[in-house]
């Protein structure tokens, strides 16, 4: 199936690896012009370049720390200089850490706010006057949006806030032409993923291997996810393939969550 995402331009942010990289990876697959983003520079370079030698569609990196209002302002404008119109916009971050929502201090709360949920208000305001008319936005939450996650109490919380401006962008968005989705991993193997293994093994006295297979174990499909297999999704999500699916979300996660109601 054609997705209609040939030389489209994407952008995607949080992409030198983990999710980001895989959507900005299964974008350019599909033929789109890709525009990325990390703090890192050097590894969102990299990151860029192996995506182009992998696909030969077009790749742009630039350094960009999303809970920095003028960096994200500047990232944007670089990428619509370098490709146009934007077509496409996948808002994403880094996690907040893991710690028990009672101990949090202060500084810990503002920081989750801005690194999850001011960061999507402002991808969103420095995009909007360059999206083409059908553009797609498309966010990255977490099943903890349905089902809180232990020790993840900062994330859950900044996740429903990102959940309901979905919904309302869709609305106000929509005369426009534009769609706005969200794309909820379950557990996708990547760094963060691992990393959170290996704290829970600490607490608990156990290995991260054992860690992992406890969690593959209450997955129906018996194993994590691929960052390929979620770029697949949020590919579908932002191409014209997906015309008619706005203010939606969509569940990546081997079945793993039991709630019937989405
Ligand atoms: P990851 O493997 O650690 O990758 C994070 C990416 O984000 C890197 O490219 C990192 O590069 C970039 N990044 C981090 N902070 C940034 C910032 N302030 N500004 C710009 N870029 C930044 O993490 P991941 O697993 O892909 O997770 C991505 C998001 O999905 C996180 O919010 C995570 O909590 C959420 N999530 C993931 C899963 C999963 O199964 N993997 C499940 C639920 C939710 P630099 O460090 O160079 O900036």
């Amino acid at each position: 199936m054609d997705l209609g995402l040939t030389g489209k331009l994407a952008l995607v942010a949080a992409s030198s690896k983990g999710l980001g990289y895989g959507i900005a990876r299964a974008l350019a697959g599909e033929g789109a012009r890709v525009a990325l983003c990390a703090r890192t520079h050097d590894e969102v370079q990299a990151a860029a370049d192996r995506i182009t030698a992998e696909t030969g569609s077009l790749t742009h990196a630039a350094a960009c720390d999303v809970t920095d209002p003028t960096s994200v302002s500047a990232w944007i404008e670089s990428a619509v200089t370098w490709g146009g119109a934007i077509d496409a916009l996948v808002i994403n971050a880094g996690g907040p850490p893991a710690l028990q929502l009672k101990d949090a201090t202060d500084a810990q709360w503002q920081a989750a706010f801005d690194l999850t949920l001011m960061s999507a208000v402002r991808m969103v305001r420095a995009a909007l006057p360059h999206l083409n008319p059908g553009a797609a936005i498309l966010t990255i939450t977490s099943s903890s949006v349905r089902e809180p996650i232990p020790t993840l109490g900062l994330s859950t919380v900044m996740r429903a806030g990102i959940f309901g401006m979905v919904k309302v962008l869709a609305d106000e968005l929509a005369p426009q032409g534009i769609r706005v989705n969200n794309l909820i991993p379950g557990r996708i193997d990547t760094d963060r993923v691992q990393q959170l293994d290996s704290l829970a093994a600490q607490r608990s006295g156990t290995t991260p291997e054992q860690v992992r297979a406890s969690h593959e174990s209450r997955v129906p499909l018996k194993r994590l996810g691929t960052p390929d297999e979620f770029g697949a999704a949020a590919a579908f999500l932002l191409s014209p393939a997906a015309s008619y699916i706005t203010g939606a979300s969509l569940r990546v996660d081997g079945g793993a969550m039991r709630s019937v109601d989405f």
